[in-house]
């Protein structure tokens, strides 16, 4: 569905060619484009099944018929991209990425021109099949090759971002993550909030998490490391599967993630992990060392003035978080 004209909220459109894996990347995203979720609810995932060219307009894959859309068409152009703060990500494929090259080169130019405000983000896919070295090194020559077909255009202001992912590990959901938390307008505050609640605590990294999909809408200013990101996400779905399972009422009612939602667990390697609920779909997943948990009732008491500013920035804006935060005690 195209926006109404006018219509601000921001956007992701997944744009690629024929079996780079949109679909596939759309299932594991699907939480993301709900519309009865709070925090979520102004996205808007477009799912466009197939970059059109001319020969598959003629014939399109009959079950994919109804998501095909004429991106060449400048009406396409004119309608999706006019209102600001639309991701647009394009999928490169892997295997032969000159034609996915090609293709990016002359979407994202005719993007730009309708809208520079638009972000660009290129996912390149299903990575799990190489080395290290060879993504890294694919990485570089897509980087270089994207960026000097821009050059060659004369549009050196056009931004791409470049992601590594794929559906067999945690990468897909880092990479959405990181798209999502663009269109955050809070994530600086977010983020502010996250570095006083973990340098007060004692705490080494903090996300703070959408439990459904899974993706950390912000985290502190420590870099981000792919293992912590799986510990966290592997917790979260432990807490969910152990809730499911034993926390619903024996008629099946209540839920596997409410206001009382809080999970502690120790790794053997004197690294505690600590989850709690923060809104109806966010939780704060912390990573600790098992001497800074001693001191539990600050962890707590600091928590509890975290779980309050992020009410107030969500619910009431900006301006009255600020008391929370100076209420954090060290
Ligand atoms: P679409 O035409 O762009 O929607 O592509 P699909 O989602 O239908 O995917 C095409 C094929 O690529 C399917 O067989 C998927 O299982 C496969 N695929 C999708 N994502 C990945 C990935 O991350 N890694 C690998 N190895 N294969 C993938």
């Amino acid at each position: 569905d195209n926006p109404a004209p006018g219509d601000s909220k921001p956007r992701i459109l997944l744009m690629g060619l024929r079996r780079s894996g949109k679909s596939s990347i759309q299932k594991v995203g699907s939480h993301l484009c709900t519309n009865n979720r709070d925090l979520f609810f102004f996205f808007f995932l477009a799912y466009v099944s197939d970059l059109v060219s001319s020969s598959s307009l003629s014939s399109p894959p009959p079950q994919k018929k109804s998501g095909a859309r004429n991106f060449f068409s400048p009406l396409f152009y004119s309608i999706f991209f006019r209102s600001t703060n639309t991701d647009l990500n394009y999928l490169e494929f892997q295997d032969d990425y000159m034609e996915a090259l090609t293709r990016l080169n002359f979407t994202v130019s005719k993007a730009f021109k309708v809208n520079p405000e638009i972000n660009f983000e290129v996912f390149i896919h299903k990575v799990d099949g190489l080395s290290d070295d060879h993504k890294i090194e694919t990485q570089r020559d897509i980087h270089q090759r994207a960026n000097d077909d821009l050059v060659d255009a004369g549009l050196e202001k056009l931004h791409l971002s470049f992601y590594l992912t794929s559906i067999y590990d945690h990468s897909i959901f880092e990479a959405f993550s990181k798209v999502v938390q663009k269109l955050i307008p809070q994530l600086p505050t977010l983020e502010n909030l996250l570095n006083i609640f973990i340098s007060n605590s004692g705490i080494e990294k903090a996300f703070l998490f959408d439990v459904v999909s899974k993706i950390y809408i912000a985290t502190d200013s420590s870099p981000v490391d792919m293992q912590s990101y799986e510990l966290c996400c592997d917790m979260i779905d432990v807490v969910i599967d152990v809730s499911c399972i034993y926390g619903l009422k024996e008629d099946g009612s209540g839920s596997a993630y409410d206001k009382e939602s809080m999970t502690i667990i120790k790794l053997n390697n004197t690294t505690v992990l600590y989850l709690k609920e923060v809104t109806k779909f966010l939780a704060l997943v912390c990573i600790l060392r098992e001497e800074s948990f001693e001191r539990k009732g600050l962890i707590d008491y600091n928590f509890h003035c975290f779980r309050k500013a992020i009410h107030e920035v969500f619910e009431v804006g900006i301006t009255s978080y600020r008391t929370g935060i100076h209420q954090m005690s060290t």
